[in-house]
């Protein structure tokens, strides 16, 4: 057990964990020499971040505290620092099981391009490199050790782990375990072996499959004892979530690709042949763009993903089988093309986008057809629980698409997580347009009940547009009061309100083949109570509806640099491609963002930057400054982190220099000369206005400093 090199640094029973502040004394982990090490060092010193992201300090402390622990986190959430920094930190090697060859190389890449002494163990090694690695995990050199499951009951292969001092075991992608989950890996039951072999080293499963079932199978197929559970919020505030009607997404997608000329996307289909169409069709418009599907041969399939991830192409069209093994951190972009066929997977893909933290988008094409397209698929399976749960899954996936309440809440609920605050601020339905629905949605309602919640919502809309067809002839539904009410819906658009009343949970649409809509409790309460509703207003209906819109869209700032942002993109790039790894590696696009906004000139500064450690100062810093520094010159910036920020305020910083560019005299502190005159010239009777003329300052400023100076009340 690990415990025997770690000592607490201050009494008490294992590390100190007061908030985010955790320290250790080390006897053998890679700061050597029994010295105290905090978390905060090492997260700066090796990772290059300035904080922790919620819930890390916690799980690294329960980590160092010998614990098994379990991580639900999502996507983007930083589920790798919860295991790498407390390997650093551990006498001996931390073993981590990783499904997929490629995201281990790219990990061990960026282990060591951080200084952290990392390797990987696969089939698709020579055998000396194999050679290699084991006798450096051996010597006790190595930090963390990457395997991947199916090694593990080669008899062999348990011979070397039980010659290695393992301080911990790590078992990333842990629902692969769980046949429940949608990405069941047989060969993640060896683990059953390791933990036997390994009774008395802690392990620390991570996923970011939320479904209690999943987390519960981890901890029973594990054996995980009295585990620490770590439950993220699902909620990912950089992404940006919309829904969009499918009739001309061609030239949607292209116009969003062409808008924002940066960045990666992910588009996803459903059909190996579609995703070779899009990519085609993005080539010839001259926008490079590469296939990925199961159906490729697998060299074609990695050496297409290799393009995408080393940013030679922006672009990778593929079905569900692309995404596991992809760990880019900068898609700005993931559209679907087709809807998925539940939230789950939508979310889990959609969550590729923004891993970085930066706000990133998730469009999703939606129309009538897709609906129909499922239905096919639902109809041909067996009859039994797993279809009943596969058409629960789809009708939420449905109402989702048809939300009239915000996306994000939705998909949130979806997990049992709460909401935060809606309008989220950045989803379309927050963001975009309403319509006070409350007069449709009574209409459609008395239409339902009155022909007797017996029939679909293709029927009940003949009924409302007061359709000549031999149905409502037959059915003597021409009588009815609600009978040809509506004449400023389509049907289309009729079918969309339907929709999303059936989202808002004031009708139900029942399940089965002809699916017949009633009215839910909660909507004959809404019609005996005549409430009020507001309703998405989806394309279908703004030919026939007069818009009451309300635009609150969130100010989209450019907080740093375009220009010199490209240089350093490119000069990533370059970089990159030097040694052979991801540009991403090199830098993300989050720390070259904060370089363009802070324009650090000294070694000093560049240190600053959140994602700069020592050794990424050492090995890109000259280069990187002196790029930054060329720039600076030519266009007269001063470092503005060493000038503003020894105060650590880099926010603050920020806002001063962003209100400098329009206002120079911004934040300038007076003089007790220009006090006087502001005193002298308040006395003459001026107002603010002239006052602030006078002195060159902005009005506010004026107004401020007379209160402060007791002569404004
Ligand atoms: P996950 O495995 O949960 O999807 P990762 O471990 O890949 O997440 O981390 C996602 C991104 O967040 C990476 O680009 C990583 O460098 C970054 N990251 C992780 N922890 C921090 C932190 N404390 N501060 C800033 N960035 C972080
Ligand atoms: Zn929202």
């Amino acid at each position: 057990a690990h415990r025997a090199g770690i000592r607490q640094a201050r009494g008490g029973n294992g590390p100190i964990n007061s908030g985010p502040h955790l320290e250790w004394v080390v006897y053998n982990g890679l700061v050597n020499n029994a010295s105290t090490v905090s978390a905060h060092d090492l997260l700066k010193r090796y990772f290059g971040y300035d904080d922790f992201r919620p819930l890390q300090a916690e799980i690294v402390g329960a980590v160092m505290d010998g614990q098994d622990t379990v991580v639900l986190m999502p996507t983007g959430g930083g589920k790798s620092l919860c295991y790498q920094l407390p390997a650093l930190a551990l006498p001996g090697v931390t073993l981590v099981v990783s499904p997929l060859i490629a995201l281990m190389k790219d990990q061990v890449d960026a282990l060591k391009r951080n200084g952290v002494p990392a390797e990987f163990l696969n089939s698709a090694q020579p055998r000396e490199e194999q050679v290699r690695v084991q006798r450096e995990a051996f010597s006790g050199d190595l930090k963390l050790l990457y395997v991947a499951p199916e090694r593990i009951v080669r008899p062999g292969f348990q011979q070397f782990l039980n010659s290695l001092e393992i301080s911990l075991v790590a078992v990333d992608e842990a629902h692969c375990i769980s046949e429940w989950g949608h990405e069941f890996r047989p060969d993640y039951r060896n683990l059953r072996v390791l933990r036997q072999l390994k009774q008395d080293t802690p392990f620390v499963a991570l996923t970011a499959t939320a479904t209690a079932q999943v987390r519960e199978d981890i901890e029973a197929q594990l054996d995980l004892r009295d585990p620490a559970r770590f439950v993220a919020s699902f909620d990912r505030p950089n992404l940006r979530y919309s829904v969009l009607p499918s009739e001309d997404r061609y030239d949607v997608l292209v116009g969003m690709l062409r808008d924002q000329p940066h960045g990666s996307a992910i588009v996803y289909r459903s059909s190996q042949r579609g995703t070779e169409a899009l990519a085609a069709d993005l080539v010839e418009d001259g926008i490079p763009a590469v296939a990925y599907h199961a159906g490729l041969s697998r060299e074609t399939r990695a050496a297409n993903q290799e393009r995408f991830v080393r940013d030679e192409v922006r672009v990778i069209v593929g079905t569900v089988a692309f995404g596991m093994g992809i760990d880019k951190p900068d898609v700005r972009l993931v559209v679907h093309y087709e809807m998925p066929s539940s939230i789950e997977r939508y979310y889990q893909e959609s969550g590729r986008a923004g891993r970085d933290g930066l706000e990133s988008e998730c469009v999703l094409f939606y129309g009538r057809g897709e609906r129909e397209r499922h239905n096919y698929h639902l109809e041909r399976m067996e009859p039994g629980p797993a279809r009943d749960s596969a058409v629960a899954k789809l009708a939420a996936m449905n109402s989702y698409c048809h939300a009239p309440t915000c996306r994000r809440a939705v998909i949130l609920r979806y997990f049992g997580d709460k909401p935060g605050q809606i309008p989220c601020g950045a989803c379309d339905v927050c963001m975009g347009e309403t319509f006070d629905a409350t007069v449709i949605a009574q209409k459609v309602m008395s239409a339902v009940v009155r022909t007797g919640e017996r029939f679909g919502a293709s029927y009940v809309s003949q009924v409302l547009r007061g359709a000549k067809t031999r149905q409502t002839e037959e059915r003597g539904h021409r009588d009815l009061s609600v009978y040809g009410i509506v004449d400023d819906f389509t049907d289309s658009g009729l079918r969309d309100v339907m929709s999303s009343l059936v989202s808002a949970g004031l009708l139900a649409r029942s399940d089965g083949e002809y699916p017949t809509l009633s009215v839910t409790i909660k909507g004959r309460e809404f019609l005996r109570n005549r409430e009020r509703i507001d309703l998405p207003l989806f394309e279908s209906m703004k030919s026939t509806r007069k818009v009451a819109s309300r635009s609150a869209g969130k100010e989209e700032h450019d907080d740093y640099d375009a220009a010199l942002f490209d240089e350093l993109r490119s000069l990533r790039t370059r970089i990159a491609g030097e040694s052979g790894v991801p540009p991403y590696i090199v830098f993300g696009d989050a720390p070259l963002r904060e370089m363009a906004r802070y324009y650090p000139q000294s070694e000093g500064s560049f240190l600053k930057i959140n994602g700069v450690g020592r050794k990424k100062l050492e090995d890109f810093g000259p280069t990187f400054l002196e790029v930054i520094r060329d720039y600076a010159e030519t266009n007269g910036l001063e470092d503005q982190i060493l000038t503003m920020a020894e105060s650590g305020q880099r926010s603050l910083v920020y806002t001063v220099e962003k209100k400098r560019q329009t206002h120079p005299r911004a934040y300038e502190k007076w003089s007790i000369e220009e006090e006087e005159r502001l005193n002298h010239l308040h006395g003459e009777g001026l107002s603010i206005q002239e006052i602030a003329e006078q002195l060159g300052r902005q009005p506010g400023a004026v107004r401020s400093r007379l209160l402060r100076l007791g002569i404004l009340q």
